[in-house]
């Protein structure tokens, strides 16, 4: 979902950046078509109404002087000298073969073809021009207007004595020395100097029109623009819609994705290594409850700042992936230093609300460095979302534990994980084919020489992975919520054993069967256990329900409720690991069990020996005060038995007596017991 989004968000923009690319493009070409049309309606109106008439009078006096030249006319020649114009006669190569007047033409030349296509000349500027306009101060619009101005001036002046003002007229033009240049037949050049006389009022039409092109170019330009500034505001908006928490107002998932795949590229490239982290609020449902959703976004949001000024703005990440989980990003020098850096960020979280103390697991995935000819070399394209998936394998072997803690991935728990797919996609059909079977463990009394009791144990009897122990399977299940349907399978199967034997005509005792603390969220639950044993119609007093110690802190009510309903129904319940976890002393007091089955722990570990027996001696003593029949689980010695039996313990389930055996071996041995047979 969240790729699909990134992909079209990144659609999205990049459509946005080709729009802002095709508006400036647009923008740019009006711009130089439009002053490319200025240039050439200038240039037809000065050739329409200007350079033609020159042109063609060079080249007459072209003509005039091919004539004299061919024909050695002294006349024209002389006419030509009259006429008071400069003009210069070059060969080929550029040599001057005649001059009359100043040669004042300079290298700068404008190539033009006159409208009639037999006259061709080429246009070359005056130096005195070219030297005005070349100068730095009367560059551009603001030399032609001092150019004009200065020119006017003179002009005006000059005139001024004579026929303006008699006749009263001012005429006020510009002129702009330039020389034009024709071919004579034999290559050589003829190039005459013309002046080019600009009126004021055309200075004033040239000049209007300019300003109404620049004033419709400025109106486009700022269109385009405001357009484009609209457009980087829509992107703006568009990318925080897309990339912000509305929780934390901070990174979201996907901001995660897209601004962490940049930062590893950067970071890859500068050689740098780095860790995905994948940190959790321990318990944060049980601050929503104490408080309000409301007060637990707000943590969510101040915890989400904490952690942004605890990490390098430009070179870290953080976002708000879900409820109580974080993403982070962050260098990494060295795994100890990282973990001082968790510890500490920790630490300042904690602080987040004075009244409560948060606890906070994180999960780490190291990107790992191969090792190439001595130098470490990373990989190229590691899946962020694939290191943070593994940051929270990781995370997840922390979750028993209500502490806060840090856990780095390893290859092991890639390993675990394909492990838990490969159960969660077999189970049903292993359910189905019956590959779980029933394994016993009897339970003796001390004086060895009875069964008593046995514990129904599952085992799956894999086709592909051969028997497979319940602590491999059952973790699953209890997390995937399988285990309810194991616990019905089990149940089901250990009533039809126990009917089978009777109806053999065999001595049954009472087997217990383990049924999850999941199970008794269930309110009907007794009832369930009663049908289900019903249908194989095994008496109810040969079965008994084991319960974990842990199942006895979830909702209390609730199981009491079914134990009195299970115990009323003849069921005898038990409580499992006894002294393994928390001390359940207090459930003792709430719920009348029938029994209490000691775990093995207590017989292990480094105490000292009388210490040990002290506790368990004082279990039993507790247990039978209360009316209570005590088990004892794991016991392998022959001193624990006889202390044991001292004790007054009532059965006890260790490998010293049997360990958990299959159906058949467990027939046989109540055949062997109670009806000696061989
Ligand atoms: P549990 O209910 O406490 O079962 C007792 C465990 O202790 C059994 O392990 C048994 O084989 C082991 N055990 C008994 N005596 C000795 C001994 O002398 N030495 C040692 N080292 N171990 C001994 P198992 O069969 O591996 O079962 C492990 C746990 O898996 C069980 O602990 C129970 O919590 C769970 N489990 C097993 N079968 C089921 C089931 O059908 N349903 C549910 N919900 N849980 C089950
Ligand atoms: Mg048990
Ligand atoms: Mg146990």
């Amino acid at each position: 979902m969240v790729r699909q989004k990134e992909k079209d968000f990144r659609k999205l923009k990049k459509g946005q950046s080709w729009l802002s690319v095709v508006s400036f493009v647009i923008s740019y070409l009006c711009f130089t078509i439009v002053l490319g049309a200025i240039v050439v309606v200038f240039f037809i109106y000065m050739q329409s109404t200007k350079l033609n008439e020159e042109s063609s009078n060079i080249n007459q006096m072209a003509e005039l002087y091919r004539l004299a030249t061919t024909t050695d006319n002294e006349g024209i020649m002389d006419y030509l000298k009259e006429e008071g114009r400069s003009f210069i006669v070059r060969d080929v190569r550029g040599k001057t073969l005649f001059r009359q007047g100043e040669d004042t033409i300079s290298n700068r030349r404008i190539y033009f073809t006159g409208a009639d296509e037999s006259i061709r000349y080429n246009i070359f500027a005056d130096t005195e021009s070219v030297d005005f306009f070349e100068d730095q101060n009367n560059s551009g619009l603001k030399g032609l207007v001092n150019y004009f101005s200065l020119h006017m001036t003179e002009k005006n002046a000059g005139r001024g004595d004579d026929e303006d003002d008699d006749d009263g007229i001012v005429v006020e033009s510009l002129v702009i020395p330039y020389w034009i240049s024709v071919y004579l037949e034999d290559g050589s050049s003829f190039i005459g100097k013309c002046n080019l006389q600009v009126e004021k009022e055309d200075v004033v039409v040239i000049t209007t029109f300019l300003l109404g092109m620049m004033v419709m170019l400025i109106v486009i330009f700022i269109g385009l623009i405001s357009g484009i500034i609209r457009n980087i505001g829509y992107q703006t908006k568009l990318t925080d819609f897309f990339l912000t928490d509305e929780v934390t107002l901070g990174n979201n998932w996907m901001a995660y994705l897209i601004k962490g795949e940049a930062l590893l590229k950067k970071m890859r490239n500068a050689g740098k290594r780095y860790a995905v982290l994948n940190l959790v609020i321990v318990k944060y449902r049980n601050y929503c409850l104490c408080h309000s959703l409301e007060e637990g976004e707000l943590m969510l949001r101040k915890i989400s700042k904490i952690i942004d000024a605890n990490i390098q703005p430009k070179r870290e990440l953080n976002a708000h992936v879900s409820s109580s989980s974080f993403a982070l990003l962050l260098e990494l020098t060295g795994e100890d230093t990282l973990k001082h850096r968790i510890t500490a960020l920790t630490e300042e979280l904690q602080k987040a609300d004075p009244e409560h103390v948060f606890q906070f697991q994180v999960g780490v995935a190291l990107v790992e460095a191969s090792i190439h000819n001595g130098k470490a070399v990373m990989r190229r394209n590691p899946q962020l979302e694939q290191l943070y998936n593994n940051a929270c394998t990781a995370r997840t072997t922390l979750e028993k534990a209500d502490d806060s803690g840090i856990a780095f991935f390893n290859k092991d728990l890639v390993e675990e994980q394909k492990w838990i797919n490969t159960v969660q996609e077999r189970q049903q059909q292993a359910l189905e084919r019956e590959e779980f079977v029933v394994y016993y463990q009897p339970k003796y009394s001390p004086d060895e020489s009875k069964i008593s009791g046995a514990e129904a144990l599952i085992r799956w009897q894999s086709p592909e992975f051969g028997l497979v122990a319940p602590g491999r399977i059952i973790p699953i299940f209890e997390n995937n919520g399988f285990i309810t349907e194991i616990d019905h399978y089990m149940i089901r199967h250990v009533a039809r054993d126990q009917k089978a034997w009777l109806d053999q005509g065999l001595e049954c005792v009472p087997i217990s069967v383990n049924v999850s603390r999941a199970h008794f969220a269930e309110e009907d639950l007794a009832e369930q256990i009663r049908d289900m044993v019903d249908e194989a119609g095994t008496p109810h007093h040969l079965i008994e329900i084991e319960l974990t110690e842990s199942a006895f802190f979830d909702d209390k009510n609730a199981l009491i409720t079914t134990i009195e309903r299970l115990k009323s129904y003849g069921f005898s319940v038990s409580m499992d690991d006894f002294g393994a976890g928390y001390s359940s002393l207090n459930s003792l007091k709430d719920m009348a069990l029938d029994v209490l089955k000691l775990d093995a722990e207590f017989f292990r570990g480094d105490a000292e020996q009388d210490r040990k027996e002290i506790v368990v001696g004082e279990a039993i003593r507790l247990a039978r005060s209360l009316n209570m029949r005590t088990v004892a689980e794991g016991v392998e010695e022959k001193d624990q038995v006889e202390f044991l039996a001292q004790q007054g313990c009532d059965m006890i389930q260790g490998f010293i007596y049997a360990e958990p055996m299959p159906k058949e071996e467990y027939e046989e041995r109540i055949r062997e017991i109670y009806h000696n047979i061989e």
